[in-house]
């Protein structure tokens, strides 16, 4: 299913729930502004090559939008479009005064070297530079960009508007970033692991755990769960996964990826199996953390985790979400198993606004407040109102975002 559709499916579901009229639906699906740029870069070996980027802004009804930049070769403007609208439920149901972008070009960043990725991004950004800003639309990094593509961002944003590091967040603790932000998300996952599991009456040591993805959200998740000692049996990244019954060494995991570009590729303290075999894994926890569309009508009957965690955006399909709900499978949905990374990154905006630098300790728990104020919120809306984890939270973040957009007035 093409993502834009898939998160469509998930909208109108919970508009019909809360009785939205057709124009309203109308005037809170159609993205405000879609950008699309001609980004001509010139290779190492000479070479010109025209590169498409994209930059949808959702909706600004609840304060600027939010979201981050993708360098993934999937990347379209369907996909972007899809994450943009993400985006505008994410920090609406977390409760942040922003709404929902996001942007992206079409790359594999492993092949390009770092000189000509950073020629692609200060070109992007001369593209765009006018249509972002600290008050307008704020990016920070996702799948394949990093701290380091938001320094080059913001020096080449500040070429045009002067000194202003709230243009972007994710950037380096040394260029006004804020501590805490790379591990926020995976972090986000394990607070909120925490709660679901609670919930439902069970330990972190009674909970194996199959994750799906070790880069930046994956491996803090891992790390985070593995200090709570919850079992994970399973973990995965492009290369193909890693299966431990007993569990894995999560620590061992980490510094082996570190030493090899990012990747669990040749690991061989645990048996490799596919991708595919760890989402059908017997374990009481799935986390997929990777890409999105991994768990379709295709594989959905073999899956066998009775709870999932989507910590990657839209990794569930719809019409697999609908027959999971039929099995009792609790599903927390990405808008708010990984907004994480966004909430600290309003923290971050936050600290260049008021020129005042927040310590680890003062992230990590009002990132803490703000997750486990959400998942309440949900949590009593879909016992409200029996219904799915995922409706309960689009149920309340549509419900800010109409009551902001409807007293801006429509005239
Ligand atoms: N890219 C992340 C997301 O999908 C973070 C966005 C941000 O920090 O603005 O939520």
């Amino acid at each position: 299913m093409k993502a834009y559709e898939a998160v469509r499916l998930y909208f109108d579901h919970a508009a019909e729930r809360l009785g939205l009229d057709h124009s309203m639906q109308q005037l809170l699906l159609v993205p405000k502004r879609e950008v699309q740029v001609q980004i001509p870069v010139e290779m190492d070996d000479g070479t010109l090559k025209t590169l498409i980027g994209f930059r949808v802004q959702h909706d600004d009804s609840r304060g600027p939008m939010k979201g981050g930049l993708r360098y993934h070769p999937e990347v379209d403007l369907d996909e972007v479009r899809a994450l943009a609208t993400l985006m505008t439920w994410k920090t609406a149901v977390v409760d942040l005064p922003y709404g929902g972008a996001k942007g992206g070009i079409g790359i594999d960043p492993r092949h390009h070297s770092v000189k000509e990725l950073e020629r692609i991004t200060r070109k992007f950004t001369d593209q765009i530079h006018d249509v972002i800003g600290p008050d307008r639309d704020i990016p920070a990094p996702d799948m394949g960009t990093s701290s380091r593509e938001m320094a080059w961002i913001r020096n080449q944003w500040e070429k045009y508007h002067g000194f202003n590091p709230a243009v972007i967040t994710g950037k380096p603790v040394e260029h006004y970033g804020i501590e805490g932000r790379e591990e926020a998300t995976g972090r986000g996952v394990g607070i909120l692991a925490y709660k679901l599991i609670g919930h439902l009456g069970r330990k972190p040591t009674q909970t194996s755990v199959a994750l799906q993805g070790f880069g930046n959200v994956g491996s803090h998740a891992a790390k985070f769960l593995h200090e709570s000692e919850y079992k994970i049996v399973a973990v995965g990244d492009h290369t193909g996964a890693y299966f431990r019954r007993d569990g894995l060494d999560i620590p061992q995991m980490l510094k082996y990826s570190l030493g090899n570009k990012g990747m669990l590729q040749g690991y061989r303290e645990a048996e490799h199996i596919t991708n595919q075999e760890l989402l059908e894994l017997d374990v009481d926890l799935l986390i997929p953390a990777a890409l999105g569309g991994v768990i379709t009508k295709a594989n959905v009957e073999r899956i066998r985790a009775p709870l999932i965690i989507e910590a990657a955006n839209a990794p569930v399909d719809p019409d697999a979400d609908e027959i999971l709900a039929a099995r009792g499978v609790r599903v927390l949905p990405d808008i708010l198993a990984n907004a994480g990374g966004v909430t600290v990154s309003y923290f971050e905006w936050v600290q260049n606004l008021q020129y005042y630098k927040w310590g680890l300790n003062r992230v990590r728990q009002e990132l803490d407040h703000v997750l486990t104020r959400a998942f309440d919120a949900v949590w009593h809306q879909a016992t409200a109102e029996k219904c799915s984890l995922r409706t309960a939270a689009y149920m309340i973040a549509i419900k800010r975002v109409k009551a902001a957009t409807e007293l801006a007035g429509m005239g």
